[in-house]
């Protein structure tokens, strides 16, 4: 262990891993979690080969297997037909060419895969019920002060606090991130209930004018997962009432009866309403940065967003573990090489909103493209799936 302590506010993904990555290089490093416990929500993530690499350096992919599913394709189907589309086939040629597998696993598991590693570390000390309120740099020390009124110093501070991170708004002072006006219905039930069989293996996406549904397999199959995504009609109009339960039922109206259905899995109870941020050119100050969310918040239309979350994180620690206790140097070499891959990232996450949701002409368009497409050659998810090597390759 060496050096003084890094703090990293929030405990959600992208926290864990970059305390996790921080110790295996030695690091001591302190996470500052506001809720009163560390956890996530009760949902599924999907996880690429680009993650899985990063995954496995961290030394906890072998632990979240058993509780991992390994689809047999990405499916895309058309929203109005229930026509698929196109297909990604996730079997050994697949593999060979990424090196890892494309798995699904609840929220819960990855994060309690994370959270148990973390708790092995003697270097990582874990605080919840701990909200970061303010923070100032003097010198070589960074100090923190808590909504409890609890202070701490360290060496240098992560903001890893999610898409409203106070932090942020300090670094860059960009203000509420974008409503993208899309909003999102999740539902896990279990198995049995899911009435059409016929893709139960596979990861698959319905596409239809501003709706779309993705559904998946969680848990050794023992539960699906479900979402319901609208593009809101009265978001755009400025109306009252924007994605709220009836205009998911009225939006989902037009889609095909098999794919409608599915609407039964999803909870009425809650739903998400999604945001971005345009990708900003400097996350650092002195010796604060940020990670994931707090960074660089996309859309989740290529379901990356805690998988740029997980490979910030080993990114900053190879930077830390290079620059010494030079954290300025290493939090710009950092972010340089982050900078353009994740937004990449948000910016093609709009592109497949837009392109998903498309009606019309635009959607006979869509579909001959997608049907056209080379199934062997998945150029649209190579440069993300081939991921990162250390190095940050593009
Ligand atoms: C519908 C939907 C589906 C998605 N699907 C996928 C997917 O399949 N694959 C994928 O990779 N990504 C997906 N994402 C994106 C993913 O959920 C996020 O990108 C990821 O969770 C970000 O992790 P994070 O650790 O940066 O932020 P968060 O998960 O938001 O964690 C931030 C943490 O900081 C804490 N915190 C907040 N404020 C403070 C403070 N002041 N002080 C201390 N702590 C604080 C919070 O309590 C939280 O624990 C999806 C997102 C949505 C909305």
């Amino acid at each position: 262990m060496s050096g003084r302590e890094i703090l990293v506010a929030g405990g959600g993904i992208g926290g864990l891993a970059v305390a996790l990555a921080l110790a295996q290089k030695g690091r001591k490093v302190r996470v500052l979690e506001k809720a009163a416990e560390f956890g996530e929500i009760g949902y599924g993530i999907q996880m690429g080969p680009n993650v899985a690499r990063m995954l496995e350096r961290l030394g906890v992919l072998g632990s979240l297997e058993p509780a991992s599913v390994f689809p047999q394709a990405l499916i895309f189907a058309d929203a109005l037909t229930n026509e698929e589309l196109t297909r990604i086939a996730l079997g050994d040629a697949f593999r060979a060419r990424y090196g890892h597998r494309y798995f699904v696993i609840h929220r819960r598991d990855l994060h309690g895969g994370l959270l148990e590693a973390c708790k092995q570390r003697s270097e990582i000390v874990l605080e919840s019920s701990r909200g970061l309120k303010s923070f100032t740099q003097t010198g070589d020390t960074v100090t923190v002060t808590c909504e409890d009124g609890a202070a701490y110093e360290g060496a240098a501070l992560i903001g890893a606090d999610g898409l409203w991170s106070p932090i942020r708004q300090a670094v860059i002072g960009d203000g509420a991130p974008r409503m993208a006006g899309h909003y999102v219905y999740r539902g896990v039930v279990p198995d049995e209930q899911i009435v059409d069989r016929s893709r139960i293996n596979t990861m698959t996406i319905w596409g239809g004018p501003d709706l779309h549904m993705v559904q998946y397999r969680l848990q050794g199959g023992a539960v699906m997962n479900n979402v319901a995504t609208i593009a809101s009609r009265r978001f755009r109009r400025g109306e009252q009432d924007a994605g709220a339960p009836d205009e998911l039922e009225e939006i989902f109206a037009r889609a095909h009866p098999g794919v409608r259905d599915n609407l039964r899995y999803v909870s009425r109870e809650r739903n998400w309403v999604l945001h971005d941020r345009d990708p900003a050119t400097n996350w650092t100050s002195g010796s604060v940065t940020l990670l994931g969310d707090a960074a660089h918040p996309t859309l989740q239309y290529l379901a990356q967003g805690a998988q740029m979350a997980i490979e910030d994180g080993v990114v900053l620690a190879e930077k830390v573990a290079a620059a010494g206790e030079d954290y300025n140097r290493a939090f710009m070499a950092y972010q340089r090489e982050r900078m353009n891959r994740s937004a990449r990232v948000v910016l093609s996450s709009r592109f497949f909103g837009e392109f998903i949701h498309v009606d019309g002409g635009a959607r006979e368009l869509r579909n001959a493209l997608a049907r056209g497409r080379d199934p062997d050659d998945p150029w649209e998810v190579d440069w993300l799936y081939k991921g990162i090597d250390v190095n940050g390759r593009l």
